[in-house]
C-alpha cells in the first residue's frame, strides 16, 4: 500500500478507540510545516478540544539536523524556519499557549520524543497536519498506533492543500496524471463544496494559569542553526530584509500582492525583471501562510465572488495555487517519484551527462547564456528565482547540457527559501520531460529566444550579471554574437559553453534513442 493508505487505515482502524480517551491534563499540537496561528486545521480543533474540556494547549517543534539532511533544506530556508519559529513562538505567548522547541540529534527519534514529552506533561490527545512525503506518512501511520498503545489519541488531519489528496479522482475512478483535466477537477470540488475555503479560527488564549504552569515551556529558547547550515552574519542581514518571516508578514505581502498586483498577474507574471508575482513561495513552504488562505482571499478579491470567471489576473493566480495542490497529489499518489525515478518510467533510459565543469559553470552562473546566469545567480544570492527563470534553467540543464536534471534539482533544493519536494519534482519533471504532464521532450526552450521575449530590454540580465551592466540594447542577450564580443570578453563575461544549435540536435537525438524512437 502507498503511503497515505498506510496512514488513512491506521486513522480509520483506531478512530473508535481513539474516541473513547478521555482527555487528561493537556492538549498538544504538534508543529511541522504549518508555522502559523490562523488558519491551522490541526491547531484549531486542538484548541477547540482544550478549550471544551477546559485544559490548556501546548504547541510543540521538534528539529532534527537529520531532518534538514534528508530534505536537503537550504541553509536560507533553515534561517528563514528559524526565524519563523521565533515569530511563532511570540505570537502564541500573546494567547497563553507555549510553543517548546527541541532538537533531537537522530530523525527517527522524533517519535519517541513526542511521546516522552506528552508523557512529562501529562497530556493524552495529541493534534497534527499530514505531510504527504514518504517518511512522514509512514512516520505518522506508525505513530497513530503507537500513540494508542499508550492511551493517546493521535489525530493527523488534512491542512497543506486547498483539495486534500485522495479527493479527487476521473471518472473511471484513477488518479489524474494530467493537469489540465485534474485543474476542472479541482474547480469543481471547490465550487460544489463552498466550505472548503472557509477559514479555521486561531486558538482560543489559554487559561490564565497556564503561564505559571509552563514556565519553562515559555522560557524554552529556539534552538541554534544546525553548524553545516550556518549563514554568515552578512547572509543573515540580507535574507532577513528580503525575506521578512511570520505570518504577520505573510498577511502583509499577500494584502499588498492582492491590492496591488494581482489584477495585473495574468499579463505580468512571466517578465522576471518586474515584481510581477506574489513571493509569497517561503511562506506557504514553511506554512506561515496557508494555501487556503490565499485562495479564500482571491476569491474574496474577484468581482464575481467566486473563484471562476470574473478577473483574470486573478484567476490565473488561483490556477498556479492549484499547481502546488496538483504536485502534492502526484506525490501521495505516486510515491515513488520520491525515490530519484522520474514519473515516466520510460524516461529511465535516458543516458546522462556528468560533466562537473559543466555543472559547475551552470551552478555558478557562467555558462556565457546570459539569461541563464542572471537567474543563476538570483538563485545564489536571494535564495530565490523567478518561475519562468526556473523554466529556462531547467530546461538548459537538462537539454543543453544533458545533465541528469536530479542534479538540478537537488541543487535547487539545497538553495531555495522556498524548496519544496513536491513542487521542485514536479517542476524539475516539467522542464527535464521526465515527470508528470511535462512539456513535450522536442520542445527545447531557446534561451536566446526566451530572453528576448521575457527581458525584453535586458534589465534583468544587468541586475543580476554586472559584467553586461554596459552592453546596450539587444546585444545584451547575446552578447558574442551581436558584434559586442570585445566589450563582453573585457568585462570578463564568459564564454557560451554550449552551442545552441549542437545542444539542441544532440538533446533530441539523446532522447529519442532513451525512449526507443525513430
Ligand atoms: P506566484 O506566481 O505568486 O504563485 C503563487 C503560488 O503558487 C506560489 O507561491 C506557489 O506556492 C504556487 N505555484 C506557482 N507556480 C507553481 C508551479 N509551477 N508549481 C507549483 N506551485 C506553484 N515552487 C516552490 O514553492 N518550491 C520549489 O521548490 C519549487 N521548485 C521549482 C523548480 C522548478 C524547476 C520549477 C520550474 C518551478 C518550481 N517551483 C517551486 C514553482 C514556482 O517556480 C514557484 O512556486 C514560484 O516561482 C514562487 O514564486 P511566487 O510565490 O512569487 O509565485
Amino acid at each position: 500500500p502507498r503511503p497515505i493508505e498506510l496512514l488513512n487505515s491506521a486513522l480509520l482502524e483506531t478512530q473508535a478507540d481513539r474516541a473513547k480517551i478521555a482527555v487528561k491534563n493537556a492538549v498538544v499540537h504538534w508543529y511541522k510545516c504549518d508555522l502559523r496561528t490562523k488558519d491551522n486545521h490541526a491547531l484549531h480543533l486542538a484548541s477547540e478540544k482544550a478549550k471544551s474540556k477546559g485544559v490548556p494547549l501546548i504547541c510543540m517543534y521538534i528539529v532534527s539536523p537529520q531532518d534538514f539532511e534528508a530534505h536537503l533544506t537550504a541553509p536560507v530556508r533553515v534561517d528563514f524556519i528559524l526565524r519563523t519559529l521565533e515569530v511563532l513562538k511570540a505570537d502564541l505567548a500573546k494567547l497563553d499557549i507555549p510553543l517548546y522547541v527541541e532538537t533531537v540529534e537522530k530523525r527517527k527519534k522524533i517519535p519517541q520524543r513526542v511521546l516522552e514529552l506528552l508523557e512529562e506533561w501529562g497530556a493524552n490527545h495529541l493534534y497534527t497536519n499530514v505531510e504527504y512525503e514518504v517518511d512522514e506518512l509512514r512516520r505518522e501511520a506508525k505513530l497513530v498506533r503507537g500513540c494508542l498503545e499508550k492511551g493517546i489519541a493521535m489525530d493527523a488531519v488534512a491542512d497543506t492543500c486547498v483539495v486534500s489528496p485522495g479527493e479527487l479522482s476521473s471518472g473511471s475512478g484513477k488518479q489524474y496524471a494530467v493537469y489540465s483535466p485534474w485543474y476542472r477537477a479541482w474547480m469543481a470540488h471547490c465550487s460544489g463544496k463552498p466550505s472548503l475555503l472557509d477559514l479555521f479560527d486561531a486558538p482560543q488564549k489559554n487559561p490564565s494559569n497556564a503561564r505559571h504552569q509552563f514556565l519553562n515551556l515559555f522560557a524554552s529558547s529556539i534552538p541554534e542553526t544546525p553548524e553545516n547550515k550556518r549563514i554568515t552574519s552578512e547572509e543573515k542581514k540580507r535574507f532577513g530584509s528580503m525575506w521578512p518571516a511570520g505570518e504577520d508578514a505573510a498577511h502583509e505581502r499577500l494584502k499588498k500582492f492582492t491590492k496591488d498586483r494581482i489584477g495585473g498577474y495574468q499579463a505580468r507574471r512571466n517578465f522576471p525583471a518586474e515584481i510581477g508575482t506574489s513571493s509569497l513561495s517561503c511562506h506557504f513552504a514553511c506554512g506561515s501562510l496557508s494555501a487556503r488562505t490565499a485562495v479564500h482571499t482571491a476569491r474574496e478579491n474577484n468581482s464575481t465572488k467566486k473563484l471562476d470567471g470574473g478577473d483574470p489576473g486573478i484567476q490565473t493566480w488561483i490556477s498556479e495555487i492549484a499547481w502546488r495542490d496538483f504536485y502534492k497529489h502526484v506525490l501521495a499518489n505516486w510515491p515513488y517519484v520520491c525515490m530519484n525515478k522520474p514519473f515516466k518510467p520510460e524516461y529511465t533510459n535516458i543516458t546522462w551527462e556528468y560533466n562537473q565543469e559543466h555543472f559547475r559553470a551552470w551552478c555558478e552562473g557562467k555558462t556565457g547564456y546570459p539569461i541563464v546566469d542572471a537567474a543563476m545567480r538570483q538563485l545564489n544570492h536571494a535564495g530565490w528565482m523567478h518561475n519562468r527563470c526556473r523554466m529556462i534553467v531547467g530546461s538548459f540543464l537538462a537539454k543543453h547540457l544533458l545533465l541528469d536534471w536530479r542534479m538540478g534539482e537537488r541543487y535547487f533544493m539545497e538553495h531555495l527559501i522556498d524548496g519544496d519536494f513536491a513542487s521542485n519534482n514536479g517542476g524539475w519533471g516539467f522542464s527535464a520531460s521526465t515527470g508528470v504532464d511535462p512539456q513535450p521532450y522536442f520542445r527545447i526552450f531557446n534561451p536566446l529566444l526566451q530572453s528576448e521575449k521575457f527581458d525584453i530590454d535586458g534589465d534583468y540580465i544587468r541586475k543580476w550579471v554586472p559584467e553586461l551592466e554596459g552592453i546596450k540594447g539587444k546585444a545584451i542577450h547575446d552578447p558574442y554574437d551581436r558584434g559586442n564580443a570585445k566589450e563582453a570578453e573585457k568585462a570578463g563575461y564568459p564564454k557560451r559553453i554550449v552551442d545552441h544549435k549542437a545542444s539542441r540536435e544532440r538533446c533530441l537525438t539523446r532522447y529519442k534513442e532513451g525512449l526507443g524512437r525513430e
